[in-house]
């Protein structure tokens, strides 16, 4: 078994969807891919928060094999705030605050339990943050990297230099042709050719989310193409994409796997299942008491729906 570490946002999130409004809930990449991730293998979470954030919370997830040693608790800063909402297909967040409060001078310091992870989940945060952290990590096998529209518009230039390091890169559809500069309306690049100048960058593996039209993973040797798994309840897509990080990531650490095609295409089938939970109700309620049992149930039935 792998040891599984993530670093990304720990936050209060106010969510408005067509189903409803919730104000600052918990929510941020780092929790919705340690609450999904943790299914599979236990995950060290490091991140920072506010003293106004509600410690118990932390308590729980240690319940569910959640290491928070690694989150620092800033006093007299508040936790990092976001405020989005969705609307028609809900397949893009739009996103209507963002503020990074304790997160805008954090620099983590690792602990020595850290620094022999295997696996490293990059979650979206500063590009500099991850750098920070992929830095302190001695001997990493499996480095995988998600950010956000946010930290492209404003941080490209780090981001281009993680790109070349990391093993394997998260994004949306929008994302990859904004990363590239090409119109998300106008499309001038074919898919597949936007996918193969991202991995030209140097990662070994790009996997694009396109939410309820499923993903696409592209690596030298393969590509592979997995339908999402439709459900009708879907109540707030927010932590979607970390959810299904959460659900590669944890497999591929639980089984010690590397970025085979074979490796790949279940860990994306279980990264599809955990994010389908996920989106069946607001901040982390659903996924929060989600059983690894629920989790194969689902991930047998995407077989049978591929039907091959
Ligand atoms: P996802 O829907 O998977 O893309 O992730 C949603 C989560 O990302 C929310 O819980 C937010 O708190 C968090 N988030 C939003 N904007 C940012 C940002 N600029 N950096 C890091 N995390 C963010």
């Amino acid at each position: 078994m792998g040891k599984l570490t993530v670093v990304g946002s720990i936050a209060y999130d106010t969510v408005e969807t067509p189903f409803g409004k919730l104000e600052r809930r918990f929510g941020g990449s780092a929790i919705y891919f340690s609450v999904s991730a943790s299914l599979f293998t236990p995950v060290y979470m490091i991140g920072v928060v506010g003293d106004d954030f509600d410690l118990n919370f932390l308590k729980r997830l240690e319940k569910r094999r959640i290491d928070y040693q690694g989150v620092e608790i800033k006093k007299g800063e508040k936790t990092f705030f976001w405020k989005g909402r969705y609307e028609g297909d809900m397949n893009e967040a739009i996103s209507e605050c963002t503020e990074l409060n304790a997160f805008q001078n954090f620099k983590p310091i690792l602990k020595d339990i850290h620094k022999d992870t295997t696996y490293l989940f990059l979650a979206n945060i500063d590009p500099q943050l991850q750098v920070d952290v992929l830095n302190q990590i001695e001997k990493p096998k499996i480095v995988i990297c998600d950010t956000m529209n946010y930290w492209i518009k404003s941080k490209k230039d780090v981001l281009v230099e993680l790109f070349k390091v990391v093993d394997g890169v998260i994004l949306n559809e929008a994302e990859l042709y904004m990363f590239l500069e090409e119109s998300v309306q106008k499309k001038s690049i074919n898919y597949l050719e936007a996918m193969e100048k991202l991995l030209n960058l140097g990662p070994k593996v790009v996997i694009v989310k396109k939410g309820c039209y499923g993903v696409d993973a592209m690596s030298r040797e393969f590509f592979i193409n997995l339908p999402a798994f439709l459900t009708k309840e879907v109540k707030d897509p927010t932590g979607a994409g970390d959810s299904f990080a959460g659900g590669i990531m944890g497999y591929l650490a639980s089984k010690d796997l590397g970025l085979d095609k074979k490796s790949m295409a279940r860990a994306l089938a279980y990264g599809t299942v955990t994010a389908s939970y996920n989106i069946e109700d607001f901040s982390i309620f659903k996924l929060y008491n989600i059983t690894k049992k629920e989790i194969e149930n689902r991930f047998r039935m995407l077989k049978q729906r591929i039907a091959l």
